[in-house]
């Protein structure tokens, strides 16, 4: 049984090492059109590579997911974090799980994986093609028919489409003809570029618990926030990036945001406490540091927008400028103007049509005998491990059905 795998990631790579470990008289090949396999693995999560999460509730697990929960869902019962960090541990890669649930290497480099895989894959007799790219893909006669960027062509009984992002991709229009369909693309994982001058001289201060929606429209999203010297970065606004990355794709990334600085506090929260600082004996500043939560340099910023002087007290404080400042603490509308590279992780949403793939097996429901693996699909994973969990759950599954399907 002639089997090729397109694309050399880690999708691609745990579907062909599944395939020669389930059955070892298969043929497979990886195709990549670059020189060097797993690339991507080689720079995720700075250099240490968040191999997975530490959530073993397919149920919960899938709903990190902005697009595919459900499909993903079932594959997970199958193949979940924990499996992952199982397998990886008994082929030799120690991990360790850090405290907010991301899994890596305790090497703390993404070498290891990669030594790990390719070694599977060298025992497993999996033969590898670095640099050759495939064009073209056809099926006829129940049969694979290849065309490679060398010029070559083959003939196989199984392909699994294990691309990546489908961005640019020479295999849309195969798949095209093949009856697929894909999904708009559009980028995920992105940071916000924002110019304004509250955020002026502050870039590196962190906060952890911001609660930001893009204003109007949509869900919010919690979490660390970091401001940069190009916008809004950290968790929370990835997460509001991935969740609404089709929207903002829309928009052109021209919107605005609306922002608590203090997360879950309300205004009959700032309202009491304002009150209680206004009827306190021996009147403090309303520039005193209030909130645990707040850095000073964010608290004094805000104060000056709302043009608080230094010199003034709670009880001096007028109550339109009370507005203003509880305004500009639990609802500052922020123009954003264009989005900027996270550097820790990006993927792309948008891809192959789930309703076309059969998610117990990863086989297409158009064309028997082509599997669908990792980012090629349109699901994708917010940040903390969920896209390489996505792509070594798909390839399990289709590396498992590829073996027991014989011919
Ligand atoms: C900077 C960065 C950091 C990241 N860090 C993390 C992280 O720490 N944790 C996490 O969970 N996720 C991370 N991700 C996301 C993760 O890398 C992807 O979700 C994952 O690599 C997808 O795997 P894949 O195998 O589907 O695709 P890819 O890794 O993109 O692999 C696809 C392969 O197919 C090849 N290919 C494409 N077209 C063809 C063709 N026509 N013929 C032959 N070969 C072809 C490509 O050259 C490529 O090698 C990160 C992403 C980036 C960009």
């Amino acid at each position: 049984m002639k089997c090729a795998i397109i694309g050399g990631g880690a999708a691609g790579f745990f579907s062909a090492v599944t395939l020669a470990q389930k059955n070892p008289d298969a043929d497979i090949s990886i195709y990549d059109s670059s020189k060097q396999f797993l690339r991507k693995v080689k720079i995720s999560g700075g250099g240490r590579c968040n191999v997975t999460h530490s959530c073993f509730e397919p149920k919960e697990l899938a709903q990190y997911y902005p697009r595919g929960e459900k499909e993903l869902k079932g594959a997970f019962f199958t193949w979940q974090p924990r499996d992952t960090r199982d397998w990886f541990q008994s082929h030799g890669v120690p991990l360790k799980t850090e405290q907010d649930g991301r899994i890596f290497p305790v090497s703390n480099h993404s070498q290891s994986i990669i030594d790990c895989l390719h070694g599977q894959a060298r025992k497993g007799g999996v033969k590898l093609y670095p640099g050759i790219g495939v064009k073209h893909l056809d099926f006829r006669n129940d049969q694979f028919v290849v065309e490679f960027s060398n010029g070559q062509s083959g003939i196989f009984d199984r392909v699994c489409m294990a691309t990546g992002s489908m961005k640019s991709s020479t295999l849309r229009t195969s798949l095209e003809v093949l009856g697929h369909t894909i999904e708009p693309l559009a980028p995920s994982l992105f940071a916000f570029d924002i110019t304004d001058e509250r955020l002026k001289e502050l870039a590196g201060i962190s906060l952890e618990n911001v609660s930001v929606g893009v204003k109007s429209k949509g869900k919010r999203q919690a979490g660390p926030i970091l401001i940069t010297h190009r916008g809004l970065s950290g968790p929370a606004i990835l997460k509001l990036s991935a969740w609404e990355a089709r929207q903002l794709n829309e928009l052109d990334y021209q919107f605005e945001i609306e922002l608590n600085w203090l997360g879950e506090r309300t205004e009959s929260d700032l309202q009491t406490l304002f009150a209680r600082m206004r009827n306190q004996k021996g009147q403090q500043l309303v520039k005193t540091k209030l909130f645990e939560e707040l850095p000073k340099r964010l608290w004094e910023k805000i104060l000056s927008y709302v043009k608080i002087e230094g010199t003034l007290q709670w009880a001096q404080l007028p109550k339109k400028t009370e507005a203003h400042l509880i305004k500009e603490l639990l609802s500052a509308n922020f123009p954003v103007r264009g989005k900027t590279m996270n550097k820790e992780e990006f993927v792309t949403c948008g891809g192959v049509r789930l309703k076309e793939v059969n998610f117990k097996k990863m086989e297409s429901r158009i064309i028997p005998h082509l599997y669908f693996c990792g980012e090629c699909l349109d699901y994708d994973g917010i940040t903390g491990g969920f896209n390489f969990q996505g792509a070594w759950t798909t390839g399990y599954v289709a590396g498992t059905a590829m073996a027991e399907k014989q011919v």
